[in-house]
C-alpha cells in the first residue's frame, strides 16, 4: 500500500509492518481494517487492522510474563535499554520524520526535531531511572521503616495525532524506566510511525514489556476498562479525558491527563513589541504542527496602546508563511492532519466572522494540492471575550486578538475559562512579570518567551487542562507506587 505514497512524493519510504506489536511478536489486528490517508494529498498511505479484545488480552498476558523480570533487572539495565532505543531513533531519524510528514501533514523539518526530542526524552528518563527511590523513617528500638517505589505493572499510554512519533517514543520512556510494561496506542489518524518505532526498538526490550496497539476510541475505551492495566495516561482532548476517568472508574485506574488549552499571550504596555510579535507567531507552532498544538498561545491579549502595531506585525508575519509539501525540507508550514480538523478550523473561521470578529489575515484554504487540508495562518481581530472563538480550542492555525486597558479585567479574561495549560507574558518590568505569573491560572507560564519546553521542567495543565506533570521527575514517579516496610529485629541490637 505504501507504494502509492512513495510515487506521490518520489522518495523512498521504508516498508512498515502494518500489524499489532505485542510484547515482541507481530499479529494481524483482529478488528476492522482502517485506511490511513495522507492529509497533504488525500492519497491512501496504508491499511491497518485495528486491534481487538484478543489482541489486548495478548498484551496483558505478555506483560504478565515480562514485567517482573524487567523490574528485577534494575534501573541500570533499564537505562541502558532506553539509551540504546534513543540511539536507534537518531539513526532512523530521516525515515521516521518522513513517515510523520506523510501521515500527519506536519513539515519534515519539524518531524526531524520531534525524533530528536523523543530521543532526548528517552535519554532523560534513562538518566533518572534510579531516582524512583524511597526513604527511611526514624524508628525506635532498632526497628527499621523504609519506603520503596515499585512499578505499577502494565501501563497504557493513549496519545494524540499531532506529534505521532514524539509522543509514542517519549511517552513509553518514563513507565519503562520505572520498571513497568507499557502499551502505546497512537492516534488512529497517525499510527504509522509508532509501528515503525516498534520495529526499530522492539528487540531491545525483554519480551512482553513493550507493545503497540492501533485502533480508535473503542480500543481506548477497552483499555480503560481492562482490569490488568494499572494506569492509563492520555494526551488528548478534554472530552476524552473525562471519558477515560469514567471508563476507568470501575477498575480505579490511575490516570495522567494532558489535555487541551486556549492559551493566553499577554502583551503589556512596556513590552518589546517586535519581540512580542515574534513570540506570538512562534507561540502558534505553525511550522511544527500547523497550530495543532495543545500549548499554542492562540489568544493574544494586547494592551490597547500597542494593538494596531501588534495586529499589523502578526498579519505581515502570517501572510509571509509559505505553505507547501510537508515532505519538502523548504516547507515552512504543512497542512491540518485530518479532514475533521480541516473542517473544524474552517468552521471556526466562519463562526468568528458570524460572531462579528474580523479576519485580518488568512481565513481560507490554500491550494497546495487538490485534496490537501491546507489552511493559511489566520488572524482574527475585534474579538470579544464572550465570543466562542475567544473561548474554545480551535487546535489549528487560528489566532484571536483581544484588546485590554485594565489589568484586573484582562486577568479575568485570561482566567475565565475552564482550561489553563500555558500562558505567555511580555513585559520589561519585573514586578509586572511576577504579579502576572502569580495570578495567571496555567501550568506553564513563559515571560518574554513562548512555545519552548525545557528538559526536566514540568509540563501540564491547571483546571480541565488535565492533571499530572510530564517531561520531568514527576512523570517517572507517577508510574510507581510506594511500599512501606517495617522490620523489627528479633535479637539484641
Ligand atoms: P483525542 O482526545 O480525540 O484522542 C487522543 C487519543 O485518545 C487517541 O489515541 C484516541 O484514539 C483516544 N481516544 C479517543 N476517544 C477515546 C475514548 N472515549 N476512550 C479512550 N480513548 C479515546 O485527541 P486528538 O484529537 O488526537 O488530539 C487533540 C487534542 O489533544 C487537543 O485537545 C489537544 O489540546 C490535546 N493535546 C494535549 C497535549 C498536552 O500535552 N496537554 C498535547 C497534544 C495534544
Amino acid at each position: 500500500m505504501l507504494e502509492s505514497a512513495q510515487e506521490a512524493v518520489g522518495r523512498a519510504l521504508p516498508k512498515i509492518r502494518l500489524e499489532q506489536y505485542i510484547g515482541g511478536e507481530w499479529y494481524k489486528g483482529g478488528g476492522a481494517d482502517r485506511p490511513v490517508m495522507s492529509p497533504s494529498d488525500g492519497k491512501l498511505l496504508a491499511v491497518v487492522s485495528d486491534a481487538d479484545a484478543d489482541d489486548l488480552q495478548r498484551v496483558v498476558d505478555a506483560a504478565a510474563e515480562g514485567q517482573r523480570a524487567w523490574h528485577l533487572a534494575g534501573p541500570g539495565a533499564r537505562a541502558a535499554a532506553l539509551r540504546e532505543a534513543a540511539a536507534r531513533l537518531r539513526a532512523h531519524a530521516d525515515e521516521l520524520a518522513l513517515i510523520d510528514a506523510l501521515d500527519s501533514g506536519n513539515p519534515i523539518t519539524g518531524m526531524k526535531f520531534d525524533v530528536a526530542l523523543g530521543a532526548m526524552l528517552m535519554d532523560y528518563f534513562a538518566g533518572v531511572a534510579a531516582e524512583a527511590k524511597g526513604e527511611t523513617i526514624p524508628q525506635r528500638d532498632g526497628k527499621i521503616t523504609y519506603v520503596t517505589r515499585e512499578p505499577l505493572g502494565l501501563v497504557a499510554r493513549l496519545v494524540a495525532f499531532n506529534h505521532p512519533l514524539l509522543f509514542a517514543a517519549a511517552k513509553m520512556a518514563a513507565p519503562l524506566a520505572a520498571g513497568n510494561a507499557v502499551v502505546v496506542k497512537p492516534s488512529e489518524e497517525t499510527p504509522l510511525s509508532a509501528l515503525r518505532l516498534a520495529e526499530i526498538v522492539g528487540d531491545i526490550f525483554p519480551e512482553g514489556v513493550f507493545s503497540v496497539l492501533t485502533g480508535g476510541p473503542e480500543l481506548g475505551a477497552a483499555i480503560c476498562k481492562c482490569p490488568a492495566i494499572s494506569a492509563v495516561s492520555l494526551i488528548g482532548s478534554v472530552p476524552t479525558g473525562k471519558a477515560i476517568l469514567k471508563g476507568g472508574a470501575d477498575t480505579l485506574k490511575r490516570t495522567q491527563l494532558e489535555l487541551g488549552g486556549k492559551n493566553a499571550l499577554v502583551i503589556c504596555p512596556d513590552a518589546d513589541v517586535d519581540a512580542a510579535i515574534a513570540g506570538a507567531v512562534k507561540g502558534m507552532n505553525l511550522g511544527w504542527t500547523a497550530g495543532q498544538s495543545c500549548g499554542s498561545t492562540s489568544r493574544v491579549l494586547v494592551h490597547e496602546s500597542l494593538h494596531d502595531r501588534v495586529v499589523d506585525g502578526i498579519a505581515r508575519a502570517f501572510d509571509a508563511v509559505q505553505l507547501g509539501d510537508p515532505t519538502d525540507d523548504a516547507t515552512e508550514m504543512g497542512c491540518l492532519s485530518t479532514r475533521g480538523q480541516y473542517q473544524k478550523v474552517l468552521d471556526y473561521i466562519e463562526l468568528a466572522s458570524s460572531e462579528g470578529a474580523t479576519i485580518a489575515a488568512g481565513g481560507k484554504p490554500e491550494g497546495v494540492s487538490a485534496e490537501g487540508f491546507f489552511v493559511r495562518p489566520t488572524l482574527v481581530t475585534n474579538v470579544k471575550p464572550d465570543m466562542r472563538i475567544a473561548r474554545e480550542e480551535v487546535f489549528g492555525p487560528v489566532l484571536s486578538v483581544l484588546s485590554w486597558t485594565d489589568e484586573v479585567e484582562m486577568l479575568d479574561i485570561v482566567n475565565g475559562l475552564d482550561v489553563g495549560l500555558t500562558a505567555s507574558v511580555w513585559t520589561r518590568d519585573l514586578d509586572t512579570a511576577m504579579r502576572l505569573t502569580n495570578r495567571i491560572q496555567a501550568g506553564y507560564v513563559w515571560v518574554n518567551d513562548s512555545s519552548d519546553h525545557y528538559l526536566g521542567a514540568p509540563f501540564g495543565g491547571f483546571k480541565s487542562s488535565g492533571h499530572g506533570r510530564e517531561e520531568c521527575l514527576e512523570e517517572l514517579l507517577a508510574y510507581t507506587e510506594q511500599k512501606t516496610v517495617t522490620i523489627v529485629p528479633t535479637g539484641t541490637i
